[in-house]
């Protein structure tokens, strides 16, 4: 891009979209595209408490950390929200954040209704959110039910937990039923175009303007 590209006098301020869903509802697939196709949009890496599972990757999926780290980061006000998962702690560390937005940088957030709720209060201007359900019943409960890594009590609880989840779905902007992936990271990217397009959000366009007023 040239340097008289408007895109660079027009400073933006990044946004938090909030993707949540009940687990198995195809929302990480969905981040996944999304961070592959929007190189404007990184991932905020939550901290946890709970166990890592097979594959997963320390510092990528998640920074994983024990119980007295991650209450010593929460009297520090390092989290930006957290909140209590199926028995552990989840939380998303503050810094990053701040350092995306202030660049103009989005940051994509897997977080739940719980985290969601405190994101409003904290960042009600910067945040948008977008809720996934599935299509189905039965297909939420086949996708919960074949992720061969959980044991019978793990599932149970995340049928109950997907039950809570999904009662939270009018707190959000958007809501997207997942019945095609692609379909769905369409509507994702719609969405996300629009929200970095609202007037409120391109803080530097006064002075774009001015500079295209020639003659004053
Ligand atoms: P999992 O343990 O399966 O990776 O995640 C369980 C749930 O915790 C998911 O609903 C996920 O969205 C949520 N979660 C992950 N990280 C955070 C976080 O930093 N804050 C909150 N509030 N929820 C999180």
């Amino acid at each position: 891009m040239s340097d008289t590209s408007a895109s660079r006098h027009i400073h933006r301020r990044g946004l938090l979209l909030v993707l949540s869903s009940p687990s198995g509802a195809g929302k990480s697939t969905i981040s996944k595209r999304m961070l592959a196709l929007d190189a404007n949009l990184s991932m905020s890496v939550s901290v946890t408490t709970r166990a890592m599972r097979p594959g997963e990757v320390d510092g990528k999926d998640y920074h994983f950390i024990d119980k007295a780290e991650f209450e010593a980061r929460v009297t520090r006000r390092e989290l930006l929200e957290h909140a209590q998962v199926f028995g552990n702690y989840y939380g998303t560390p503050r810094g990053p954040v701040e350092e995306s937005l202030r660049a103009g940088r989005d940051v994509l957030f897997d977080i739940d209704w719980q985290g969601t709720q405190q994101l409003a209060e904290s960042a009600a201007d910067d945040l948008v959110r977008i809720f996934i359900l599935p299509p189905s019943a039965s297909e939420l409960e086949r996708r919960l039910t074949t992720r061969a890594q959980d044991s019978a009590e793990v599932i149970a609880q995340r049928m109950s937990k997907a039950n809570d989840e999904m009662s939270h779905w009018s707190e959000y902007d958007y809501v997207i039923v997942n019945e095609d992936v692609e379909t769905s990271v369409a509507a994702v990217q719609s969405i996300l175009l629009a929200e970095r397009l609202k007037r409120r959000r391109q803080v530097g366009m006064s002075d774009f303007v001015r500079s295209l007023q020639v003659g004053k």
